[in-house]
């Protein structure tokens, strides 16, 4: 049974998004396992007030220090003794706090980079959302966590499922007989509509995930398939596998959530419905288990599972994503990068849907490429890249 002595204090970056939120929803149902240290919100200083009213966290962060004295005068009008911090600065500190053990790290995009690596570098419990920082600089931060010791546990509900599908104690040097990964991938909400409808498609409708709410960025990565060629490098990292041995999976029903199959033909699955509680609970409990508040998969109701291969001539991306994997080197951090300014370009209705692609491979084809030798490297790649993919957005117009 869970006492004080198992008490987890738990630093949550980027709170007040998707997993933020559905990560308080499992912590909400653990009271006597874990404790917020810390919350971090970018934009949503309203929500995040009301997060720290409910569970009362030491530290709040959030993104400059006018947002930081909003927060501060809210808090304070409660009668709460929460410490407002703000920046990268507050984020790193919260994520390498002595007191945490635990850091989820769920900030979008490369901004996530940071905090994530001082949360590995201090040693903790990294639960990993934020799949662009293992895209930007993989093999910086598997050193980093190899280093320090630090317990790097999947989020994203593919890799989670894999790791539960893999022997305990896998270790990516030996490969414990496994054969490859099979990636599953819903397909998005384009998956099946005409090719020349793609370039009229809106933001709103790229977000409409038939499966999962997400944020936009992500949801916009799904519909692209971008998300999967991310995911295909996150995979790379965390397991130790090459390109070669992950196949790409398209599964509409999103119930399999990732597959592994062993030397002797043996083919492991994790399923359950597609509610990101799951790989949250899992991972904040392992290697114990906990309630998530998720229903009962209904296999009946669910009757059948779709299977196919993707058509990288509707999903470009992936291809790009692939490419940039197998270069390996600095290619996956342009590629994220640009992705990233490009996504953003396609909210903000600046370029349409099919131009996405066409600004990640014009900014990978400007880019030699090199090996990443330090986080200096990478941010200066990440930098660099953001300003070629934003040129090419000005130019278009
Ligand atoms: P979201 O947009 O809903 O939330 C993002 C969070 O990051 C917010 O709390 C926001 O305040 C914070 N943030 C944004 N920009 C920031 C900045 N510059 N500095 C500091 N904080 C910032 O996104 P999400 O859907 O929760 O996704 C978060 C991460 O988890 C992403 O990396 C995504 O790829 C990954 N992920 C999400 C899901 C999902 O179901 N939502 C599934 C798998 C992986
Ligand atoms: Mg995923």
């Amino acid at each position: 049974m869970a006492g004080s002595d198992t008490m987890q204090q738990l630093t949550i970056l980027g709170a007040t998004g998707s997993i933020g939120v559905s990560t308080l929803d499992v912590v909400a149902r653990h009271p006597d396992r874990f404790r917020v240290y810390a919350l971090s919100g970018n934009s949503r200083i309203a929500e995040l007030a009301e997060q720290c009213r409910c569970f009362k966290p030491t530290f709040a962060v959030v993104a400059d220090v006018d947002a930081a004295g909003q927060l501060r005068e809210r808090l304070h009008s409660w009668g709460l003794n929460t410490e407002v911090l703000w920046g990268v600065e507050g984020l790193c500190q919260v994520s390498s706090a002595k007191a945490v053990d635990v850091v989820m790290a769920a900030i979008v995009g490369a901004a996530g980079l940071l905090p994530t690596l001082a949360a590995a570098r201090a040693g903790k419990k990294v639960l990993l959302a934020n799949k662009e920082s293992l895209v930007m600089g993989g093999q910086l931060f598997m050193d980093t966590v190899q280093k320090s010791g630090a317990i790097l546990l999947p989020i994203d509900s593919e890799h989670n499922a894999i790791f539960q599908c893999l022997p305990q104690g896998y270790d990516p040097a030996e490969k414990g007989g496994v054969r490859k990964i099979l990636l599953t991938a819903s397909g998005g909400p384009f998956r099946n509509i005409p090719l020349d409808d793609l370039s009229s498609v809106t933001p709103d409708q790229a977000c409409a995930h038939p499966n999962w709410q997400m944020g936009r960025k992500i949801s916009v990565d799904s519909a692209t398939m971008m998300n999967k060629g991310l995911e295909l490098i996150e995979a790379c990292w965390l397991f130790g596998l090459s390109p070669d041995e992950i196949d790409v999976v398209i599964h509409p029903q999103s119930v399999i959530h990732s597959m592994v199959e062993y030397v002797d033909g043996s083919v492991l699955a994790q399923l359950g419905n597609p509610d990101m509680r799951t790989p949250i609970a899992h991972a904040l409990a392992w290697p114990e288990r906990i309630d998530s508040g998720v229903a009962s998969l209904d296999i009946i109701a669910t009757a059948r599972l779709d299977f196919g291969a993707p058509d990288l001539q509707r999903f470009p991306c992936l291809g790009l994503a692939m490419r940039a994997a197998k270069e390996g080197g600095s290619a996956p951090a342009v590629l994220n990068a640009a992705n990233e300014v490009a996504v953003q370009g396609f909210l903000q209705e600046r370029l349409s849907f099919i131009d996405i692609a066409r600004i990640v491979a014009e900014t990978l084809e400007k880019h030699e490429v090199a090996e990443l030798e330090s986080l200096e490297h990478v941010q200066q790649v990440d930098t660099e890249a953001r300003e070629v993919a934003l040129k090419l957005i000005c130019s278009a117009h």
